[in-house]
């Protein structure tokens, strides 16, 4: 058998199964979101996006455009270097300094993407603190069960936001262990929200540092976008907070937040943040114009709110079936790759609607859905275009209706 025979085997079972990804290849339209341009066998269509991650359509914001051209036209393009070879550029001191206020944490640690803040921090705790052991909810990003697992400390796994079994499990480590809870505020994928205070306390409880991932939160939630601990009045008591700034804020990048020390100590041993280039400054200068308006204005967020609203509303009266959660994703449950992917299709060729089947291993087997995310600029039309397409479509595949 070639290679290549090889590598076909393998992608054929995923062809089998209904789980092969198709990339959508797209082209966004400046200050036009959630409109794009579809490339498709040799044709263009005009689609709207459905299942964006810039979730407020900060990628297209003028201040954030203006910031990055002028940071190119002054700084051009990329860092040069590592941050610790000639990489470090000002723009990248200007970002950590925003990025700490947002928080309320005295420094910040930029990275190339929220993955690898997650895998670069995670699996540096975990390495270099002696002993350690990491308590993940079992629900938790695959960049964060990446991380655990180069850290070759000691893991457990608690129940999905079960404070009990956290409990449990706390209960069951050494006293004097160092012990990491990493958890995150928004859960993705069926868009259910930790319950951050009751984890601190028990943080506290068995002297336990707390690790919150908020990327699908920060930008969105708290009166000036710093996420779920900031609506919730506890981001104080969260040890280290990370985000991203490729959702919400619209460019690029990823950081922690934390005590100087804590920021130092990753600085210093993450291999992740040495070994790699930093970040284009302009990338740097965009997220910082994006953060700074985000702090500041609210429009953004109740506009967000009001259409998430509205689509739920809407999806309710014609019966689909669609998970119940208190934040901005709202994931239609299929349950059944290949009726999902055709539904897809469908969606795309016949009513110019992007929305990505969302298939294992994004999401277990048996669970598969397309995750809709309504942001400020999707229109009522937008939504009353969508609802009647699916509505349809419902119909046609014979979808179970939820009872009213
Ligand atoms: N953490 C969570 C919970 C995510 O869903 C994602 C990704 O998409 C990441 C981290 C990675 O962030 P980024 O897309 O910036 O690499």
């Amino acid at each position: 058998m070639t290679y290549d025979e090889l590598f076909n085997s393998h992608l054929d079972a995923l062809r089998d199964e209904g789980n092969y990804r198709v990339f959508a290849d797209l082209e966004r339209k400046r200050g036009a979101f959630p409109a794009a341009k579809n490339y498709h066998e040799g044709a263009e269509r005009d689609v709207t996006v459905w299942c964006s991650n810039d979730y407020l359509g900060m990628g297209q914001h003028p201040d954030v455009l203006e910031a990055m051209k002028t940071a190119i036209d002054t700084n051009g393009a990329g860092a040069g270097g590592t941050r610790n070879i000639s990489g470090t550029n000002h723009q990248h001191l200007l970002l950590e300094a925003e990025l700490a206020d947002l928080h309320g944490k005295e420094a910040a640690l930029l990275f190339t993407s929220g993955y690898v803040s997650n895998w670069a921090a995670l699996s540096t705790l975990g390495g270099k603190l002696p002993g350690a052991v990491i308590l993940s909810d079992a629900l938790n990003h695959a960049s964060m069960i990446e991380g655990i697992r180069h850290a070759r400390c000691e893991k457990k796994i608690w129940a999905h936001n079960d404070l009990a079994d956290l409990e449990r499990q706390l209960q069951a480590c050494d006293p004097d262990a160092p012990k990491i809870i990493a958890f995150e505020s928004v859960y993705s994928m069926d868009g259910d929200i930790a319950p951050i205070e009751a984890i601190c306390d028990l943080a506290d409880k068995y002297n336990a540092m707390t690790y919150l991932d908020e990327v699908h939160a920060v930008g969105m939630y708290g009166p000036r976008g710093g996420g779920i601990a900031e609506r919730d009045g506890v981001m104080d008591r969260v040890t280290l907070i990370e985000g991203t700034l490729a959702k919400a804020f619209g460019v690029m990048g990823g950081y922690i937040t934390g005590s100087e020390a804590l920021c130092d100590f990753i600085r210093s041993f993450a291999s992740g943040f040495i070994f790699t280039t930093a970040l284009p400054p302009a990338v740097a200068a965009g997220a910082t114009a994006s953060i700074r308006h985000l702090k500041a204005s609210r429009i953004e967020r109740a506009a967000q709110k009001r259409q998430v609203a509205r689509l739920r509303a809407r999806l309710d009266q014609v019966g689909i079936p669609h998970l119940d959660n208190p934040s901005h994703i709202i994931p239609v449950m299929i349950k059944d790759p290949v009726k999902c992917k055709m539904i897809a299709d469908i969606l795309m060729d016949e009513y110019g609607i992007y929305v990505q089947p969302i298939n294992y291993p994004t999401v277990p087997k048996g669970t598969e859905r397309l995750r809709f995310t309504p942001g400020p600029l999707h229109s009522d039309a937008d939504i009353e275009h969508l609802v009647q397409a699916i509505n349809s479509l419902w119909q046609q595949c014979a979808l179970a209706r939820a009872v009213a």
